[in-house]
């Protein structure tokens, strides 16, 4: 057994007002153990780093000198295209702050658990304060706090849209209270990602204090991410191939980025044939730049110009600066 299981069994043994099976599954499926992820792990991004430790990660590890006026925040937004970082960062500062991370996206509680959902919501906050320092991550938060359609909302998701607001609020009164407030509702933190964040509610968006946009990666992060990556491969790309990558990848996420990375190193293999089945390994040949020419011609940016504006204008409007 480890740590974390004997600490699940007596916090479990001793949770009130909690449906048991809904907590079983929030410690099976939600809470995201091993496979840390660092902030060197992440290319870039220095100014999404910078705003998270300063609202999550020192708060987490010196409550003691984030009080009053310099009291965290209780909720906080990644925003921007898709596979730019966001999760990373999530899981990365779980990580740096030492701290419980609770892993949902909203798909998964408007669709798979609809019926338990209620129960679900109320079960992740509850050991989400048991096991303080907690992150509660949830990914596309567009489809659970998002604007009422015209045709009105289905019941079942507003009902789980109205319980998570409601523990979620519960969790800030519980902060602000009196004598300090509850220590373990301090160290609670909601934070959320999604690609379309003008889908999200306007009373729900004003409660995310902090809305920090992530954005495509400039240059220099791309640099940073192509050379990482490669370095775990035999490559003949000089400087100058990785200055021509770099103007060639204009528009590429980072996912993007892997994904290119991913189909140009599969190239000498490719090249090969059938005789890949007796060449023995320290014979292929390194990947090289026409690798990932090759591989441009079908790997190609997720992101458009005209969605990338779209975020830029949503930042401008409602993002916080930093
Ligand atoms: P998002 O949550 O923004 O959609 P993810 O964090 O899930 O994106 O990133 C998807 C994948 O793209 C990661 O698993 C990683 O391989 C790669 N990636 C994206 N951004 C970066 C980055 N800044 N540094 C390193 N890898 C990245």
């Amino acid at each position: 057994m480890t740590d974390f299981d004997r600490r699940a069994k007596t916090i479990l043994k001793n949770l009130r007002g909690v449906d048991e099976n809904a907590a079983k599954q929030i410690l099976n499926d939600v809470v995201i153990k091993g496979d840390e992820v660092h902030w060197e792990d992440i290319a870039g991004l220095d100014a999404a780093k910078n705003s998270l430790k300063e609202t999550v990660v020192y708060p987490f590890l010196r409550p003691d000198l984030f009080s009053g006026l310099r009291e965290p925040a209780r909720g906080m937004l990644l925003f921007g295209p898709p596979g730019t970082g966001k999760t990373m960062l999530a899981r990365a500062v779980a990580t740096e702050s030492n701290s419980t991370f609770f892993s949902i996206s909203s798909s998964s509680l408007t669709s798979k658990f609809l019926g338990e959902s209620e129960k679900l919501v109320r079960a992740l906050f509850t050991l989400a304060k048991a096991f303080a320092p907690s992150i509660i991550f949830v990914d596309e938060i567009d489809s659970l706090l998002g604007q009422r359609s015209e045709n009105g909302e289905h019941e079942a998701t507003r009902r789980i849209k109205n319980e998570f607001l409601v523990q979620w609020s519960d969790l800030q009164h519980a902060a602000a209270g009196k004598d300090h407030g509850d220590s373990d509702a301090l160290r609670v933190l909601v934070l959320a990602a999604t690609n379309l964040p003008w889908g999200i509610d306007e009373a729900a968006r004003r409660r995310f204090v902090r809305r920090q946009y992530i954005p495509l990666p400039e240059p220099e992060t791309r640099k940073a991410q192509l050379s990482k990556l490669m370095s775990h491969q035999k490559h003949g790309l000089n400087p100058e191939d990785f200055d021509t990558l770099l103007e060639l990848t204009d528009g590429f996420s980072g996912s993007d980025i892997t994904a290119l990375a991913k189909d140009a190193a599969m190239g000498p293999l490719r090249s090969l044939g059938d005789k890949l089945l007796v060449t023995p390994r320290d014979e292929i040949r390194p990947v090289n730049i026409e690798d990932f020419k090759a591989s441009l011609k079908t790997v190609r940016p997720s992101v458009g110009k005209d969605g990338l504006k779209q975020f830029e204008e949503w930042s401008q409007e409602f993002g916080s600066s930093g």
